[in-house]
């Protein structure tokens, strides 16, 4: 599954509804807010995008 580069939650591509392409690439956002997060600052999510932590 892909990851919410901003918050690094996993999204559903099938019923993503928040998404976007930079650079060729399509990234997934759980919400909105993320998108626009993303948005704002291509540049810097794409290259250091927010690695989950695994928590058990
Ligand atoms: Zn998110």
């Amino acid at each position: 599954m892909p990851t919410d580069p901003v918050c690094a939650c996993e999204v559903d591509e099938q019923g993503a509804q928040f998404k976007t392409e930079y650079n060729g690439k399509t990234y997934y956002f759980c919400t909105e807010a993320c998108k626009a997060k993303f948005e704002s600052r291509p540049d810097k999510w794409s290259k250091n995008p927010v690695k989950a932590e695994i928590t058990r």
